[in-house]
């Protein structure tokens, strides 16, 4: 079936329900599509609550989906969010370029399209685009470890290792070029040593950001290249990767004081990761406060939907390999031990009983 016949499929099935939740929302200024990635980081779970409660103030209603990182379970969820008669569809995609079928039909019904986080790819239609900065993102964790090496007195050869995101992922590809823009003067000049030479992309790139598959490359890691020798630092681009990174490190028996842990970075201070940076099992993560994200894709909504300007911040940098989609970047806050309670805390974002 096509997606076209999917979706009147889908509204024939979902016809009598739709009719019932429009009379149960007379006021609204209609129904907003939000489809997310996946429970398991706490990140998304910020972002799902913070855009319905935003797109509530506004006066709508959110149809708010997780897809549990499977591709055809959010296309699905997508094309019923279409079924249904949404005024406009958020989504941050499993995989970018999963959506244009479905978005050429939500063009056509002039059903806007917000990219969320990530960018959808290989498609004209999509509106706009709210995100972090991603380049940025790496920028800030690739200074971190520069940071940590100076701290530490500079000694050369800095042995460290490579993580990257997952390849469908379009923030992945940015997070790591922002990064390496950092680090490859000190890795030219011998300074830093990646002792597995694994430092193309493709080669460090983890599939769905997965935990557990960081753990045992990192395993593998230390039992082929650092026997008793001191690994220094591992360049982690998020904090599911830095959990399984920092369980692998633990494994072999970093974290003690003859052999304390290695530098770790990380992305999303999701609460786990906070703990461990007040441990001190994770040296530090990037703070993306998806409040923030969440009001401006609120904002754009809001705006697309009642012919107002649509603030944007970037029209340049993000070619989706159809066009270069207009753009609002927040700006993403590298945090550390002594960061967690003014950043994190203070402002709100977490409580303190909830990092202890
Ligand atoms: C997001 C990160 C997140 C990762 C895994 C990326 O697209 O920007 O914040 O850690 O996906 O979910």
């Amino acid at each position: 079936m096509n997606v076209i016949k999917r979706v009147v499929f889908a509204v024939s099935l979902t016809v009598g329900m739709s009719a019932l939740s429009i009379a149960a929302h007379a006021e609204d200024k209609g129904v907003i599509g939000i489809s997310l990635p996946d429970k398991t980081e706490s990140r998304w779970l910020t972002d799902g609550k913070s855009m319905v409660d935003a797109l509530k103030a506004k006066g709508y209603t959110a149809d708010l989906q997780y897809a549990n990182y499977d591709v055809p379970t959010q296309v699905n969820q997508v094309e019923n969010m279409l079924a249904k008669g949404v005024k406009a569809l958020v989504i941050a995609p499993i995989d970018g370029k999963t959506f244009s079928d479905a978005l050429a039909y939500a063009q056509k019904k002039h059903i806007k399209v917000i990219s969320y986080d990530r960018l959808i790819s290989q498609t004209k239609d999509v509106d706009y685009y709210a995100t972090f900065d991603n380049y940025g993102v790496g920028v800030l964790q690739a200074q971190s470890i520069v940071q940590e090496w100076q701290k530490k007195g500079s000694k050369t050869p800095y042995n460290i290792e490579v993580f990257g995101g997952s390849s469908d992922d379009n923030n992945a590809h940015m997070i790591y070029a922002g990064g390496m823009s950092v680090l490859k003067p000190y890795l030219d000049s011998g300074k830093f040593v990646i002792r597995s030479k694994q430092v193309a992309f493709e080669k460090v790139a983890t599939r769905n950001w997965d935990g557990a598959t960081a753990q045992s490359r990192m395993d593998n890691l230390l039992s082929a290249f650092y026997g008793k020798d001191r690994l220094d630092a591992v360049w982690t681009p998020n904090d599911a990767i830095a959990i399984g990174v920092i369980s692998s490190l633990k494994g072999v028996g970093y974290g003690s004081a003859q052999s304390p842990m290695p530098v770790v970075t990380g992305q999303d201070a999701d609460i786990q990761n906070v703990k461990a940076i007040v441990r001190g099992d994770q040296t530090t993560t990037v703070f993306k406060d998806t409040r923030k994200l969440a009001s401006v894709t609120a904002d754009m909504v809001d705006d697309a939907l009642t012919g107002k300007t649509v603030p944007v911040n970037d029209t340049k940098s993000y070619n989706n390999g159809a066009k270069v989609v207009p753009t609002y970047l927040v700006k993403p806050v590298l945090v550390d031990k002594d960061a967690v309670q003014p950043l994190l805390v203070n402002s709100g974002y977490y409580t303190a009983a909830q990092i202890k």
